[in-house]
């Protein structure tokens, strides 16, 4: 199965594609994880990276398709992934078109969360998760049961991401508007692109997904 979760930041997009990693054994690539990493490790392309992600804006597309290039291919993929966060951008897209063509691998869907833009700050000006295990929380919908300590593994430190700040959210928003948002039409012009109600409960958009899934043909997870 190969599968886009497209949509603004805060969308759900990470939550969906992991429910959707565990649930068929496909890998989940977000390319903000894996640019966090390179940032946390100092290499070259952190250190180009970080300026431009902590001002909300897009990285350049030569990193991002090198990257992916490379991540696609790993073992772990083999039943295919979920890409989340990645294409961004319409040459991404494009990009990504040509690397999938020459290895004769198709997209399966592209999927849109659609979340109203209000809702999308509050969501994100308030989540945090967990710097042991990373599982996720927010100031307003999900606090851990006992305050300052994980549900998941009774971990202690907390993390907010930086460019999770008010001010920077707008930021990411144009950029999605402005950049990311012209890869619907692609995408669409393709047949491949279906909308899911990104305002509703975790498990109905998990349903949604599963319901656009069962429609295009992936058998449901476990057969
Ligand atoms: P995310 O975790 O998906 O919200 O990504 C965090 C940040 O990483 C974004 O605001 C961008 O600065 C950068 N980023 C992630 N994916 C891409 C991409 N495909 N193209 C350009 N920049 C990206």
């Amino acid at each position: 199965m190969e599968l886009i979760l497209l949509g603004p930041p805060g969308a759900g997009k990470g939550t969906q594609s992991k429910l959707l990693e565990t649930r068929y054994g496909v890998a989940q690539i977000s390319t903000g994880d894996m640019l966090r990493a390179e940032v946390k490790a100092g290499s070259p392309i952190g250190l180009e990276a970080k300026s431009v992600m902590d001002a909300g804006g897009l990285v350049s597309d030569d990193i991002l398709v090198r990257m992916i290039g490379d991540r696609i291919h790993r073992p772990d993929c083999a039943k295919g992934f979920i890409l989340d966060g990645f294409p961004r951008t319409v040459p991404q897209a494009e990009a990504l078109d040509k690397m999938l063509h020459s290895t004769a691998v198709d997209l399966d869907a592209v999927i849109e969360l659609k979340v109203d833009e209000a809702v999308l700050v509050e969501r994100i000006s308030g989540r945090f998760t967990c710097g042991t295990c990373g599982t996720g929380y927010h100031d307003k919908f999900k606090l851990p049961k006992k305050l300052g300590v994980c549900d998941a593994c009774g971990g202690t430190e907390f993390i907010r991401r930086p460019d999770d700040k008010a001010e920077t959210v707008h930021a990411r928003l144009e950029a999605y508007n402005a950049q990311t948002a012209p890869i619907l039409p692609y995408y669409k012009a393709q047949g491949r692109l279906y909308a899911v109600d990104g305002m509703a409960e975790m498990d109905e958009v998990e349903a949604q997904i599963e319901a656009v899934l069962r429609k295009i043909g992936v058998p449901p997870a476990g057969v």
